[in-house]
């Protein structure tokens, strides 16, 4: 499999246009039949000439993902199930609004994107980790998600959330790749302040970022507001309990002048009692972070079940009342199986069912 096209950045194609005895503003005209007239074929780029077209198809592939399947919810979510080279699946959620993320952007459609296939985590509440970890996504398929939602929508993406499948911060270097193919003039465009990477609390990758000099924006899976009760249900709490990953939220918020979000999803019997309300408000004044809480989505096989809502409200007011922002998301998308990494599995089950 040859590397693909897409993951060459104007100094990849700057090296490899010397080595080819080439002029560099050919690396313009590439960039922008990838980017810009969004290429499905090198043959396409008519102002190359064709000794370049030819080394160039015999090198590098284009696409990296193929749309397999859209499933459409009634709100209008839709999510994409791409296969990859190597048989591999990931998806990707557009969600037409996200009030709770964006507040007057509001209108603006967001696309919540994949960085790994798997997870090694193993949250205990989520479906990506079900299966245990496969591989890092490069940078261009990464970048390949918004392009590819972007065509079969018909419709311009202006927010990317990481917080599909995987966890970012563990796939470092494609992750700052994907940035600069995304938010390049020559690449996607899309402003810094428009990207979120959401971590599960990777306390020395949190710090790296923060030295990144991009103003990505940055959420916090919490679910959690004692190391007793995050440690049940993040394993990664054990590797960095609450005063490291604090410590690095605190140094974030001195290298970036932005607000970090919290995200808590309510899990009945486990994290949504009152004592976890008035704990989790404490970490949420001393790093002047928002909260946004999210009822659980029941996944298949695993035993935990979203509060009622009176029990997710009064979490809410206990944590308004004591001074924090926080709002209760209604889950957009919940009913085309939102939960992170189902329909990837449901495919990958299906898959290994066809070759018993
Ligand atoms: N690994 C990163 C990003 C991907 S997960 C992280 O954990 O932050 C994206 C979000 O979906 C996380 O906040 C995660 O905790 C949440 N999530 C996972 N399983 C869920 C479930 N069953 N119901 C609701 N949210 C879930
Ligand atoms: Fe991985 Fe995030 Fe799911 Fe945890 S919540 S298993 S870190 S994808």
């Amino acid at each position: 499999m040859h590397p693909s096209l897409f993951n060459q950045t104007p100094a990849d194609l700057a090296d490899l246009l010397e080595g080819l005895g080439e002029p560099s503003y050919r690396g313009r005209q590439i960039l922008e039949w990838l980017w810009q007239k969004r290429s499905t074929s090198i043959d396409e780029m008519s102002n190359l000439p064709a000794r370049l077209r030819d080394h160039l198809k015999a090198s590098f592939s284009l696409r990296s993902l193929t749309h397999v399947r859209t499933q459409g919810s009634r709100d209008s979510t839709r999510k994409f199930l791409f296969r990859l080279h190597d048989e591999c699946h990931v998806e990707c959620v557009l969600i037409p609004a996200s009030p709770a993320l964006h507040g007057e952007r509001a209108h603006r459609r967001t696309l919540c994107v994949s960085s790994q296939v798997g997870c090694a985590y193993g949250c205990r509440f989520c479906a990506s980790g079900l299966d245990g970890f496969t591989r890092n996504l490069t940078a261009d398929e990464i970048a390949e998600q918004v392009l590819l939602a972007e065509e079969l929508s018909g419709e311009k993406v202006h927010n990317i959330v990481f917080m599909g499948m995987g966890e970012p911060l563990a796939n470092l270097p494609q992750l700052l790749k994907a940035f600069e193919l995304i938010t390049a003039p020559w690449g996607l465009g899309i402003g810094a302040r428009h990207l979120t990477v959401s971590t599960s609390g990777l306390a020395p990758q949190i710090r790296k970022l923060a030295d990144h000099p991009q103003q990505i924006r940055l959420a916090v899976s919490l679910h959690g507001a004692s190391d007793k009760v995050r440690n049940r249900i993040m394993p990664v709490n054990r590797k960095w309990p609450l005063s490291e990953l604090f410590d690095a939220l605190h140094y974030w918020t001195k290298r970036k002048n932005q607000k970090i979000t919290l995200e808590y999803i309510l899990i009945d019997g486990v994290n949504a009692d009152l004592a976890q309300a008035g704990l989790l408000a404490q970490h949420a004044k001393s790093l002047r972070a928002k909260v946004n809480l999210i009822p659980c989505n029941p996944v298949e096989g695993l035993p935990w079940k979203r509060p009622d809502e009176p029990q997710c409200r009064a979490f809410r007011d206990s944590l308004v009342k004591n001074g924090v922002s926080a709002t209760l998301r209604l889950e957009k998308g919940h009913d085309i199986d939102a939960a992170c990494g189902q329909l990837r599995l449901k495919e990958e089950k299906k898959g290994r069912k066809d070759v018993d």
